[in-house]
């Protein structure tokens, strides 16, 4: 089942991006694993998965050692200033940066691990209270400048986790707003900005709104059952 999934959300990225005229080589699939057995993850990983996503510490850090050493985690939930060094230059990319004290935090972890992390900012493009982060464009322009300035960091680009909708073209708004924000604050960012955006529900418009990594879980592994 994984490795059919996988196909057609190959196929419906691939067809994303020629409508979009982008190419596919921009465009990277997190297989976002949470709460799903090692057994599922080394499915993907079989079937051809190296980038995987996970929101918690606790299971990020139970997953990791037990599969391939090849497999890029992302960390892709709210994270706690306590539990930074449990992944600390153990994850390729920090998704979900929400505030300058956790970059503080991170970049303090990473000066002490001898290594520089890659993060981007997560942004409440929607302004959804129940979400990190905030949709105040002032105020999320000073926090990208703030967090580019920390030296243990690397501000790659950034994050946003789309309202739930339905229809997905009831996100591209949101799409375009975190695209155009990552454009006019370019020279803040460490090469080409990374844009994080797009989930099961609406990933093909977020890919055709210029996303260079889309998080998809549910479309890949089935739905979550979170009573385990
Ligand atoms: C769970 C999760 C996803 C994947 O959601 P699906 O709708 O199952 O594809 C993507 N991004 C974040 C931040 C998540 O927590």
């Amino acid at each position: 089942m994984i490795r059919e999934n996988l196909e057609q959300i190959n196929k419906n990225i691939e067809n994303a991006c020629k409508n979009a005229g982008r190419e596919l080589s921009e465009v990277h699939l997190i297989a976002v694993s949470k709460t799903k057995p090692v057994e599922m993850l080394k499915e993907a990983y079989d079937a051809g998965c190296r980038l995987f996503g996970e929101n918690r510490v606790q299971e990020l850090t139970e997953k990791m050692p037990v599969l391939p050493d090849d497999i890029k985690w992302h960390m892709i939930g709210h994270l706690q200033t306590n539990k930074i060094k449990y992944i600390i230059g153990k994850v390729a990319l920090i998704h979900s940066v929400d505030t300058l004290h956790l970059a503080e935090a991170i970049d303090k972890e990473a000066a002490k691990a001898g290594c520089t992390q890659d993060v981007l900012i997560e942004i409440n493009v929607a302004g959804e209270s129940s979400k990190f982060g905030t949709a105040d464009m002032d105020v999320n322009k000073q926090l990208i400048k703030d967090v580019s300035e920390l030296k243990n960091l690397k501000l790659k680009g950034l994050m946003t986790v789309a309202p739930y909708t339905d229809d997905p073209e009831e996100n591209r708004v949101y799409f375009k707003t975190l695209k155009k924000l990552a454009d006019d604050m370019r020279e803040y960012f460490d090469g080409e900005p990374v844009l994080s955006m797009g989930m099961t529900g609406d990933y093909m418009v977020a890919v055709e709104e210029g996303a260079t990594y889309v998080r998809v879980g549910t479309g890949l592994f089935g739905e979550r059952n979170y009573n385990f």
